[in-house]
């Protein structure tokens, strides 16, 4: 079905602009429809195509705030920061059993292994006690199933018993860990069901804001990314900015005044096939620098990453490079050497960029999620969200609705959207091009490799669908190769070698 020009909205009235369509900007959008809000939620590319579509997708229980990689004095040092991860890991079992327990569709569980070496940062006592507070501070419906593996165990094992210095190991910690599967669609199904609740939605549109009037209301820009078409404007009460990384850029737009916002940290990503008996098995641990790092199972293949480096380039081209994929590669092979994993086994690549709270106090970016109010910005009636996980998403969406309340009152009734319907329906929703179904619609994307027989189906089956002509599907397919080899890895390993890499 082809979208309405965009015209069509020119001069509107809105209660509330959400711009960002990532997942706390679709999950805003849709608690305030269904708060009963005149909603407008916009994203300049596709919905979930920002850092939502870049995360390692873990749905994790919280321990890693509670085992950041520091020694646990650090916390007796720091009562702050300790206060700070008790909060956001009882987010982290909350939004875990909310998650799970909506979308069990969307949520894939495994079992997770956290080694614990004898010179390790902690001790045995220490992550059993980890755990206990853990099921203490979350809701007790969903199970962590925690249990600490000895050596017998560990040595039958498969995948653990690869793990490195075996004799230096006291024990493996195995709980029982959800992933995203996948965090994009997600996002599309929030928006999905803020139109459902009355909102109105609109893909690959770019808002710009200008100061707000005398009384306070809002005009916003939006300019068509696709169609060459003069912008039009709509008018709006109140402004929810949930543009991630890009949000210092925009904000500047409204009020150059604005303080900083964001601190960009990125991630990178490896992507291997282990050993069949691997399967749903993954391992979460900390690097040779002490930082968390992960080997998940992902579909048929295993990931291992992240990293976490200081990102100031542009956000809109974040890839792996060759450097950042040696260092997982090395340290994929510092926790299982006996995998001797070497590039030729990289099947590809991904990374991101995280948009965490800028905090002069905490010089490598605050991890915790914070809701500005940009009236201290000069900006009245307007709020920004940074540092917000996949994993809080729908927690993050009411603390948005709490602060809007504070300030607006809803036009309409409450009414909350009947979710079950749609999503046979809406497989293909707001889908513009073969990259958005095969990243954000359908997931297949991230199966790799990439045949091009496969993507020549894809792109014909998509188009009968959403009435591509045989020239609109040739210039789809060579866009979706152009965007494969960006998020994948430009440069280094063209789409032509993936294809040829052996099937799974
Ligand atoms: C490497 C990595 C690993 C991670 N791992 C995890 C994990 O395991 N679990 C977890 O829960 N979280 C994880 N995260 C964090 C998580 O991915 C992000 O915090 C979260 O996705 C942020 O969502 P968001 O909606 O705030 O921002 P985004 O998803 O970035 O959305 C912002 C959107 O705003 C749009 N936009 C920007 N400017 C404009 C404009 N002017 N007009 C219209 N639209 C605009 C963008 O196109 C984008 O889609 C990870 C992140 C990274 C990078």
């Amino acid at each position: 079905m082809a979208r309405q020009p965009l015209a069509a909205l020119d001069g509107t009235d809105f209660d509330v602009v959400v711009v960002g369509g990532g997942v706390n900007g679709a999950s805003a959008a849709r608690e305030l429809a269904e708060a009963g809000y005149g909603v407008l939620v916009v994203d300049k590319g596709d919905f979930g195509s920002g850092a939502s579509s870049r995360s390692s997708r873990l749905l994790h229980c919280g321990l890693r705030y509670l085992a950041p990689g520091r020694s646990i004095f650090d916390f007796v040092r720091h009562p702050g920061r300790f206060r700070a991860a008790l909060r956001m890991a009882k987010l982290a079992m909350e939004a875990r059993s909310e998650f799970v327990k909506a979308s069990p569709d969307r949520a894939v569980a495994m079992k997770l292994h956290f080694p614990i070496y004898r010179d390790g940062p902690y001790k045995g006592w220490q992550v059993d006690a980890a755990f206990r507070l853990l099921h203490a501070l979350g809701p007790k419906d969903l199970p962590l199933d925690y249990e600490r593996l000895g050596p017998a165990e560990i040595a039958k094992a498969p995948l653990i018993r690869g793990l490195r210095d075996q004799d230096k190991l006291a024990g493996v910690a195995r709980f029982r860990e959800y992933q995203f599967d996948w965090p994009e669609r997600v996002c599309v199904d929030a928006v999905l069901d803020a139109e459902r609740a009355g909102a109105t939605a609109r893909n690959h549109t770019r808002a710009a804001l200008s100061r707000p009037g005398p009384d306070g209301a809002w005009t916003v820009e939006l300019t068509d990314m696709r169609e060459q078409a003069a912008p039009v404007s709509v008018r709006t009460k109140s402004v929810v900015v949930m543009a991630g990384v890009w949000m210092d850029g925009l904000l500047k737009g409204a009020a150059p005044q604005a303080g900083r916002k964001i601190f960009g940290t990125k991630g990178c990503h490896i992507v291997v096939q282990l050993p069949e008996e691997c399967r749903g098995l993954g391992v979460a641990t900390l690097n040779s620098r002490g930082e968390p790092f992960y080997c998940i199972p992902w579909k048929h293949l295993h990931y291992f990453g992240p990293t976490e480096t200081e990102y100031r380039d542009d956000p809109d081209r974040v890839f792996v490079d060759d450097a950042e994929c040696d260092f997982l590669l090395a340290e994929a092979n510092r926790l299982l050497p006996a995998l001797g994993l070497t590039r030729a086994d990289v099947r590809f690549t991904w990374a991101g960029v995280r948009p965490l709270t800028y905090d002069e106090a905490v010089p490598f970016g605050n991890r915790s999620r914070v809701l500005h109010d940009l009236s201290h910005d000069g900006l009245p009636n307007a709020f920004a969200m940074t540092a917000g996980p996949v994993m809080t998403h729908r927690s993050a969406g009411r603390e948005v609705v709490a602060a809007v309340a504070h300030k607006l009152q809803p036009g309409r009734a409450a009414g909350r959207a009947d979710a079950a319907t749609h999503r046979a329906n809406d497989c293909l929703a707001h889908a513009e091009t073969l990259a958005d179904v095969l990243f954000r619609r359908t997931g297949e994307a991230w199966s790799g490799p990439f045949d091009d027989a496969l993507i020549a189906r894809a792109a014909t089956e998509a188009g009968s669908l959403l009435g591509w002509d045989e020239d609109r599907t040739r210039r789809e397919i060579a866009a979706y190769r152009d965007e494969v080899e960006a998020i994948f890895r430009p440069g280094t390993r063209t789409i032509d070698a993936w294809s040829k890499a052996p099937a799974a």
